[in-house]
């Protein structure tokens, strides 16, 4: 077994006690890996280890690794880094999912572009639940509007919320954070998911609800 194996198979491990523990079932839970500056060769490996789900923060990137591995079947892209109006029309050619819709402008592009496409996306309305000055996500206050906007975008079907934690040491501190965004979503778009918890939080947000689960460096390692 390669260590990327077993680190891919600790990290379903955990996931799956986590769940566990907050009465969920692990099937709720969705692992992206997420595979920004890591090179392609690496996401092969980790698609040859059984992951079909990978998020990219850059729509460059993501373009580039989309080409070099468009052999492999059933990949899923992730768009999880903000999303620019401009770039609309390259994300919808490779991505399946987009997390990080946080105003109007950017939604009917999106949709627009995809209807151009011929196809369906599923987003996330990225929310700075913490109204942190260094973090894009509109303000929580905002979401809601953001909600309805989707709904009406015939080529856009929502898949939840999304947040980033706050980045500490300490993966208890996010938990605020997340409770927060489900207290939003139960009261906005109740149903729907919650994209939350990375390498270093994602226990915390499977406890709070998360249905969605982005993980980087503990899959891949550091990145370069
Ligand atoms: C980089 C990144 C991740 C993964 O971070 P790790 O700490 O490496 O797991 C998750 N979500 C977003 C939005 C990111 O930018």
């Amino acid at each position: 077994m390669t260590s990327l194996q077993t680190r891919i198979e600790t990290i379903q491990q955990r996931i799956a006690t986590a769940a566990q523990k907050a009465n969920r079932d692990p099937a709720s839970v969705q692992l992206v890996a997420v595979s920004k500056r890591q090179p392609a060769e690496a996401i092969r490996a980790a698609y040859d280890c059984g992951l079909r789900d990978f998020g990219e923060n850059y729509v460059q990137e993501l373009t580039a690794k989309a080409e070099a591995l468009r052999d492999l079947e059933n990949l899923r892209w992730h768009l999880i880094g903000h999303l620019q109006t401009n770039k609309a029309k390259y994300v919808v050619k490779v991505a399946q999912y987009v997390h990080t819709l946080d105003n109007p402008r950017v939604i009917d592009e999106l949709s627009r572009r995809a209807e151009q496409a011929g196809g369906q996306l599923n987003v996330s309305i990225e929310v700075n639940i913490g109204d942190e000055a260094q973090k894009s996500g509109c303000l929580p206050q905002e979401a809601e509007a953001l909600v309805a906007h989707v709904a009406r975008a015939p080529n856009l079907r929502l898949m939840g919320l999304m947040t980033v934690g706050q980045y500490v040491s300490d993966s208890e501190a996010a938990r605020p954070t997340f409770a927060s965004l489900r207290r939003l979503r139960d009261r906005i778009a109740p149903g729907c998911g919650l994209s939350m918890g990375m390498s270093g939080d994602f226990e915390v947000a499977i406890e709070e609800g998360s249905t969605c689960v982005r993980v980087g460096s503990a899959i891949f390692g550091e990145r370069s």
